[in-house]
């Protein structure tokens, strides 16, 4: 059962893509120059905020000085008919960015998640995810000549004599799995990262190695990181996650036996808990996951179910 049927955050953004639209470069310059698109600016990865850690918004003038001064501007889609780009001002010194955009703070959209409304944060996450990309792709890994943006910043082209590939934006997935236990009483499987503080535990996860689905990646996690066999993999939903580039994919599973190993350096422990014993947790005051997470998702799901 789901507590919660909202968008996990940094999903639901309030843009229509409008995919079909960035190919067309004159449409795009149209829509630069134009005196009703807003221009998100970001400086490493920062939302550049003012006034309440609002992310700021630039129109007009405001807009072209800073589109000027950007190392790469890309269009990140229609909003109430008005066209929305995001500029990466990296390049300059931090006092630089912050004058340029009228900005009083460079702060991460992790730190403001809960201040923005969901939908803000989305397109905050999604303009770091789009811009960071750009930063790690200057240069063709094929030839090493450099790459040109293209398609509203969607596409990167190398520029290279007879080479022309072309560059798309990377997704990484990582599966986080909430694992049952076999039998009663209904216990699930937290674990203890590496470096994490004592009493801090959190649902497996782990990255999709290359040839491998989704479903061979949580059986193969399981095993190497619990020493854990499941079955029974149910999907349960997904979460932007572009820090730098990450989607996680949660599933339950079941395991086939309660016997846990972990190897003592990624899981220093890892054991079962029954829903009493996490109410007792949320009581004491401990969180469940990182708030803004899929991992605290699936424990809050997992808690709302039936002993
Ligand atoms: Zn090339």
């Amino acid at each position: 059962m789901r507590t919660d049927e909202r968008p996990l955050a940094y999903g639901g953004g309030w843009l229509d893509r409008a995919g079909g639209l960035r190919a067309d470069p004159e449409w795009i310059s149209e829509r630069l120059a134009g005196a009703g698109s807003v221009l998100l600016p970001l400086w490493r990865d920062r939302c550049l905020v003012s006034a309440g850690d609002t992310p700021v918004r630039l129109t007009g003038a405001a807009a072209a000085e800073v589109r000027g001064a950007a190392d790469e501007v890309v269009f990140l889609g229609l909003a109430d008919g008005a066209a929305v780009f995001a500029a990466d001002l990296s390049g300059r010194a931090e006092s630089h960015a912050l004058r340029l955009a009228g900005a009083d703070a460079a702060l991460d959209v992790r730190a403001l998640v809960g201040r923005l409304g969901p939908g803000d944060a989305a397109v905050q996450a999604y303009a770091r995810g789009l811009l960071h990309w750009h930063r790690q792709q200057r240069h063709c890994g094929g030839c090493g000549a450099a790459t040109v943006s293209h398609d509203g910043g969607h596409v990167r082209a190398c520029a290279g004599p007879d080479c022309g590939r072309l560059l798309f934006p990377r997704i990484e997935p990582a599966i986080i799995v909430l694992v049952e236990a076999p039998g009663p009483p209904a216990r699930c499987l937290l674990a203890r990262h590496g470096g994490a503080p004592e009493g801090a535990y959190s649902t497996l996860a782990g990255f999709v190695e290359v040839g491998e689905s989704l479903e061979d990646a949580v059986r193969r996690e399981m095993a190497e990181e619990a020493g854990v066999t499941v079955t029974d993999l149910a999907y349960q939903g997904s979460q932007a996650w572009p820090f730098p580039a990450g989607l996680m994919v949660g599933f339950r599973a079941t395991a086939a036996s309660e016997e846990v190993r972990v190897d003592g350096v990624e899981l220093l422990e890892a054991r079962w808990f029954t829903r009493d014993e996490l109410r007792e947790r949320v009581a004491a005051g401990k969180p469940l996951g990182r708030v803004d997470s899929i991992d605290h998702r699936l424990l809050h799901d997992w808690l709302a179910g039936r002993d």
